[in-house]
């Protein structure tokens, strides 16, 4: 072969490197290459990788030798070209390497190294003696051998594996044990997931009709005495003639006590599809109210938005939904989404994490089905991969996700809806890519020719922005569905009530007289405080020492389960301390507040009532989060206190009363978003109150009761918060008039630090003059044993922010070519939140 004819490919890392790597291509494997599929690769001294092939070329790198791929993993690609038209645009927008995107984006199921750990699948594993046997028949004699090995070893390495069958195999091997599901790999920071399932039985709806299920009843009543008992039964529980569109599930074991039946009988009833079964996962149950109708009427104003959505649609890619809360957007997105998947392609419905609750995923299932996948962290990596196959596979055509759902491999997709669009945990904080993913997803957007709705009750003021200037389109709904009212807000002032002494511990007695009488109706209370732990800060009394982290530069958080001091930041842990560290006094007291102390308390004042909290301490647990929600909805508990949690795209049906126990935590907040996010905090709390049949009402408690941001949320005046802060950002440069680039360089000797920062920012200054702004010390200095320090970049909008990007590329390139600034970490985030 002469070099001519050979192939070289370039492939992504799964590393922080800036460029591609060039490998040749064996003679043998040439015409099984293929872009977007996994190749195993060496990097450095003898480390294997899966990479993925970017570009088939015959052009040998010039500064290096290029090494043989090893083997094709795949027999078809694994990521299409359209992701990487994404993932290009990421890695280069937001200032990051390939590899970091490749890392993001691909369930770690398909991202096979030598570190990667397999198991046998968890249906092999003798598990209450009820394991399903493995069909080795099925296995290939290399396929066998590593799952005997699995069976006397439990986890085996990649690298293990090679010690069991031939090196170059063993990617494509274990890729085949995966796909046959006899081996997943193991995850070891993630909960092992292992859904509890429960059988749930409903009649079939085709016996809805009358006629339909007399005939049955007839039949059944010749021969069949204990199926009749069954369905007797079930009818008892269910008049399928009430005005219900949906049969109810019912739990298959209630249904078989109430007649002593069998297993065996009913199973004879759903082979003659009188009953269907469907398994439900425990956290996942519908609660009663939530038996959805199928096809909901639209009202004039959903109607008419609708009709202005599709008709602006037809000039823009982009439309804003601004709809207050509870005007039925969801509604909305149900019929656009019904009308793209007729046209035969694929939506995206994103959501923030926390919001992609049973009420919203149970939504999209009783009208979509099994076309519905939903996607995101709390799922495990097989269970992702799985998700991930079905959309290249074309069976899954919705998918309900996280902002990761972006990076799942649509062929044509023909609407993205990114709902919440203004909610923060949007962006990714760390690691890079720090991708904002409703941006990310109006380029995917483009990528696709899809549509895009971008929805909230409060939209960001970039997006509304962009709706105001006519980049994108605007459709607004003032309404709530049902004519329902928004709720009465009133504010009370803490300041006055403490002079005059009408304070309760941190309670109003407007707030204690609204809970009481809310209880008394039998109604729901939410309690809104945006502090977790029991008290932030432990003081001496003497000498006002508080406890500090050892690692951060912030005083630790008073946690009263456990009697302990955590800090937000790292989660270093101390007991409380019997005394004061500095003076010794032994009198040491706790001042402000967090939810756990409001659980507290408020449990004092209503010791009758049930009292729940929602915060990041009570949710850790896989399920915890939706089993407080379910409960909530169930009315188990009475009053629900919480962080910001609580204002995520929650819809229950009997809060009348929303209390917001201190608005000025976050309105006092120093960042120049603090007005916006107040805004949006306090309305989407209070779209929590008075649902159906109620005008909800909401108590805001504040020092400063005049403040215009409070006035703006009591006459739920989007447009005046708006205007107000559009005005600020533009005297003080900031978004949507400017945008901000921000580096952060982080050492553990602040010295070093320092000295970097101060390089940075004097190159950059060179070029880019007063858009520099810092080095500083940000809020918190140091985390982690780490200092820190900022360098914003600002620049107009009209200057060309690739050349912005480019000249701090450069410098950032000549800064880590500094022997002395070595150890910098430096980390780059485009547009910041
Ligand atoms: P949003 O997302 O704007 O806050 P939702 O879509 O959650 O509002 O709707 C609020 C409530 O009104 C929900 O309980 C929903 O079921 C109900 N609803 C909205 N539109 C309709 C409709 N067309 N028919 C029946 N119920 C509706
Ligand atoms: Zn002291
Ligand atoms: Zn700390």
């Amino acid at each position: 072969m002469s070099e001519k004819t050979t192939l070289f490919v370039d492939v992504i890392l799964p590393l922080s490197l800036p460029n591609l790597y060039t490998y040749r291509v064996p003679f043998e494997l040439a015409d099984k290459v293929k872009t977007g599929q996994r190749v195993v690769v060496q990097f450095g001294k003898s480390k294997l990788y899966s990479a993925l092939v970017r570009k088939i070329h015959r052009v040998p790198p010039g500064q290096y030798e290029a090494k043989y791929i090893h083997s094709v993993i795949d027999t078809e690609p694994v990521v299409t070209e359209l992701q990487f038209q994404l993932w290009d645009w990421m890695a280069s927008y937001y200032m990051c390497a390939i590899g970091e995107v490749m890392n993001a984006a691909l369930p770690s199921g398909l991202k096979l190294s030598s570190e990667t750990k397999i198991i046998l699948h968890p249906a092999f594993v003798p598990n209450e003696g009820k394991e399903q046997k493995i069909n080795y028949e099925k296995l290939t004699d290399k396929e066998y051998l590593i799952v005997e090995a699995l069976e006397l070893r439990e986890v085996l390495t990649l690298n293990e594996v090679m010690e069991i069958i031939e090196h170059k195999t063993v990617y494509p091997v274990v890729k085949s044990l995966l796909a046959k599901q006899v081996v997943v790999v193991l995850e070891e920071l993630q909960e092992r997931y292992k859904p509890k399932l429960r059988d749930f039985v409903r009649l079939s709806p085709e016996l809805k009709k009358e006629s339909k299920l007399k005939e049955v009843l007839d039949r059944l009543e010749k021969k069949a005495g204990k199926q009749l008992d069954i369905l007797m039964a079930y009818l008892r529980l269910n008049d399928p003639q009430e005005k219900k569109e949906f049969q109810e599930w019912v739990k298959k074991s209630e249904l078989l006590d109430l007649v002593k039946g069998s297993d065996i009988t009913l199973k004879a009833l759903i082979k003659k599809n009188i009953f269907e079964l469907q398994q439900v996962e425990v956290g996942r149950l519908l609660s009663k109210s939530q038996g959805n109708p199928i096809d909901k009427r639209l009202n004039e104003g959903q109607e008419s938005a609708l009709t202005e959505m599709k008709k602006q649609f037809s000039g823009k890619e982009v439309i804003l939904l601004h709809g207050v809360t509870s005007s039925g957007k969801t509604e909305l997105y149900i019929k656009l989404i019904e009308d793209t998947l007729q046209q035969g392609k694929q939506v995206l419905y994103l959501l923030p994490e926390i919001a992609l609750t049973a009420q919203i995923i149970q939504r999209l299932q009783s009208v979509f089905n099994k076309q519905v996948g939903v996607y995101h962290s709390r799922f495990n990596e097989n269970e992702r991969v799985e998700i991930w196959n079905s959309v290249l596979g074309g069976q899954r055509k919705l998918i309900l996700g996280a902002r990761s759902a972006l990076f799942l491999p649509f062929s044509n997709l023909g609407l993205i809806i990114v709902d919440e669009e203004h909610d923060t945990s949007y962006k990714q904080f760390d690691p890079s890519p720090r991708y904002n993913a409703r941006d990310s997803a109006i380029f995917l957007g483009q990528v696709h020719k899809a549509k895009v709705v971008l929805g909230s009750a409060t939209p960001s003021l970039e997006s509304y922005f962009n709706a105001q200037t006519g980049k994108y389109g605007l459709v607004e709904m003032t309404q709530r569905y049902g004519d329902v009212l928004m709720p009465e807000i009133e504010v009370v002032d803490i300041k006055e009530a403490n002079k005059r002494k009408l304070m309760k511990s941190h309670f109003s007695p407007q707030l204690l007289e609204g809970v009481e009488l809310a209880l008394k109706n039998k109604e729901q209370v939410i309690l809104f405080q945006n502090r977790r732990g029991f008290s932030p800060i432990i003081e001496c009394y003497t000498c006002a020492w508080t406890p500090p982290c050892k690692n951060c530069d912030v005083s630790l958080t008073y946690h009263k389960a456990g009697n302990q001091l955590r800090c937000h930041y790292c989660g270093y842990t101390i007991p409380m301390p019997l005394q004061c560290e500095a003076c010794g006094e032994t009198n040491l007291k706790t001042k402000g507040f967090g939810t756990e102390k409001i659980e507290e308390e408020i449990g004092l004042f209503f010791p009758a009532a049930r009292i729940s909290r929602m915060d990041l301490d009570t949710t850790r647990a896989k399920h915890a989060h939706k089993q407080l929600i379910s409960d909530f909805e169930d009315r188990k508990v009475d009053v629900l206190v919480g962080t910001q949690m609580v204002t995520k795209g929650l819809d229950f049906d009997h809060v009348s009363l929303v209390g917001i126990l201190n608005a000025d935590s976050s309105l006092n907040f120093p960042d120049f978003r603090s007005f916006e996010r107040s805004y949006q905090l306090m309305a989407q709390v209070s779209g929590r109150a008075g649902r159906k049949n109620k005008r909800g009402r909401v108590i805001i408690q504040s020092h400063n009761p005049g403040h215009a941001i409070i006035q703006d949320v009591i006459s739920n005046n989007y447009l005046a918060m708006y205007v107000s802060q559009l005005r600020d950002r533009k005297s003080f440069h900031y978004p949507p008039f400017y945008r901000l680039i921000e580096l952060t360089l982080k050492h553990r000797d602040v010295d070093v630090l320092n000295e970097g920062a101060t390089f940075i920012a004097a190159r950059l200054r060179e070029q880019l003059g007063d858009r520099i702004l810092g080095p500083e010390f940000p809020l918190v200095a140091r985390v982690r044993n780490e200092f820190l320090k900022a360098i914003m970049i600002k620049t107009e909008r009209e200057t060309s922010i690739a050349s912005v990007k480019k000249i701090i590329n450069e410098v950032c390139f000549e800064f880590k070519l500094q022997a002395a600034f070595k150890q910098i970490k430096l980390h780059i985030d485009v547009d910041p939140l």
